[in-house]
């Protein structure tokens, strides 16, 4: 499932190509991806500007000038595409966003959504939410405070959306490893030279991911090489038997918290 790195990289991909542009047409092939029905849908979304695009958590947030926001969910196998028709994917299309003559394409969206929420409705889906991994007020300190909360391991803490919003399966790998931490200590066990580690394997983290144009290897665009180009720099997720690019030591892939989890048993204690 695609986390903070993939969604910010589609959010800065998607906000230059359709921020003050106009949704010409809606045409809705799965009634089940949205939250009303596509006659509902259409009459709301259809001629309206895009003010821009933003992020919060895993979703993207589509402004409409009526000041209703398109939420976008991919969940697992979800993707878009954008690009003229002559260019689209040939992939089953549940949503397609028309601005003239370029297209949007929402595709592989079993699990994931579009849903319009007006923004009270918005404010009360995301109410569940904790931080942004980037937020201001997420400080050191914080950071702490809030990892601390229940027992969890760093594994089950650190993907916990109401404690940090944004942080999956994958990159909760990768941060722990870039910390040389082991996802499955608990954060009590943490000395502040870790913390610190953590909390700024985090930023790191995140931000290389997303410069690399995160894990997801469809191209956004025709031409698009930047997309899925953190594949090839990933540390540690999904990398059972290869050798740790830092130390030489073979990955290892265990459960931590029920979840699938990678970890070089040389440099993460
Ligand atoms: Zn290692």
């Amino acid at each position: 499932m695609p986390e903070w790195p993939e969604m910010e990289h589609y959010r800065e991909m998607l906000d230059v190509r359709i921020a003050n542009k106009r949704v010409t047409a809606v045409q809705v092939e799965r009634e089940r991806s949205l939250n009303m029905s596509i006659p509902e849908f259409t009459a709301r979304v259809e001629g309206q500007q895009v003010i821009g695009v933003g992020r919060r958590a895993k979703m993207l947030l589509i402004t409409l000038e009526s000041n209703e926001v398109l939420l976008l969910h991919l969940m697992l196998g979800g993707w878009i595409f954008y690009g003229q028709v002559n260019e689209k994917p040939e992939r089953t299309i549940q949503v397609q966003l028309s601005f003239g003559e370029q297209q949007l394409y929402f595709i592989g969206l079993r699990l994931g959504y579009l849903h319009l929420f007006t923004p009270v409705q918005l404010s009360e889906r995301l109410s569940e939410l904790g931080p942004d991994p980037f937020e201001p007020a997420l400080s050191l300190s914080t950071f702490k405070v809030l990892l601390e909360r229940g027992r969890g391991t760093l594994k089950k803490q650190l993907t916990d959306q109401s404690i940090i919003a944004g942080i999956g399966n994958f990159y909760s790998d990768e941060i722990c490893h870039a910390a040389r931490i082991l996802p499955s200590r608990t954060p009590s066990s943490l000395t502040l030279e870790e913390w610190s580690s953590l909390y700024e394997s985090m930023h790191g983290t995140l931000i290389e991911a997303s410069q690399a144009g995160g894990y997801m290897d469809q191209a956004f665009y025709n031409g698009d090489s930047l997309t899925g180009s953190y594949n090839h720099m990933c540390r540690v997720y999904d990398r059972e038997g290869e050798l740790c690019h830092r130390c030489g030591q073979i990955i290892v892939r265990n459960t931590v918290s029920s979840k699938k989890s990678f970890h070089c048993p040389q440099c993460q204690r």
